[in-house]
């Protein structure tokens, strides 16, 4: 047994709305179902198929100010016109119970938990280029197009954050990329 076997860590995933941060966890996550997924506050709508407890936990914006004034976020954003946040609660718990805690969050959000907890691991997924980028958001046909251009304006914030990350995984084929990721969770996992 490693010496730190029993010591739970905290990883944020973050990149543009579109890389394929879902997709990468999802596959993740069925290889290594031992990891919790955050489960995240949103004010946004939820999209068609979308579940309200499994997705997110869709609040109105008066349900969201509750929790900011009550200071039940570890980090909270707003990202292309909609509220995200995280609930302190959840993730206290699941590491206590010495849970390892995936966070898939905006990049604004991760560097907040990174201030709070330096320990927390944060990994950037990249697009292999803007151009895949965009034509990954646009064919998912979830956003309208005033979304999708709100969601293309913060790439370049995006990016420039990305640059205070742990770890960087270019998402080009999904295969290399899941791999890449199971790399880095394990090998910290092993520090
Ligand atoms: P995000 O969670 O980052 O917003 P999604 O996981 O929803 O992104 O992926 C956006 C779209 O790109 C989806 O339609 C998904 O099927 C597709 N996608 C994700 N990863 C890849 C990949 N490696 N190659 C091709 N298409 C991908
Ligand atoms: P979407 O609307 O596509 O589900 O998510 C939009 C963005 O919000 C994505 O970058 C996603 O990672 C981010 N996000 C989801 N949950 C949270 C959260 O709890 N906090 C923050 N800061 N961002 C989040």
């Amino acid at each position: 047994m490693n010496k730190n076997s029993g010591k739970k860590k905290l990883f944020v995933i973050s990149g543009s709305s579109g890389v394929g941060k879902g997709t990468v966890l999802k596959s993740f996550l069925t290889k290594n179902p031992n990891f919790m997924l955050s489960i995240s506050c949103t004010t946004r709508a939820p999209r068609k198929g979308e579940v309200d407890g499994v997705n997110y936990f869709f609040l109105s914006k008066d349900e969201f100010q509750n929790c900011i004034d009550n200071d039940k976020f570890l980090e909270w954003a707003e990202f292309a016109g909609n509220r995200y946040g995280t609930k302190k609660k959840y993730i206290k718990q699941c590491l206590e119970e010495g849970k390892d805690i995936i966070l898939e969050i905006d990049t604004q959000g991760a560097l907040q938990v990174k201030k709070q907890m330096p320990e927390a691991v944060l990994i950037f997924i990249c697009p292999p280029s803007l151009e895949t980028l965009e034509n990954r958001l646009r064919g998912r046909h979830t956003e309208d197009e005033a979304t999708i251009q709100k969601r293309m304006q913060e790439v370049k914030t995006e990016l420039e954050r990305a640059e205070k990350f742990d770890y960087k995984v270019i998402n080009d084929d999904l295969a290399n990329a899941v791999a890449e990721l199971e790399k880095v969770i394990i090998g910290e996992q092993k520090c």
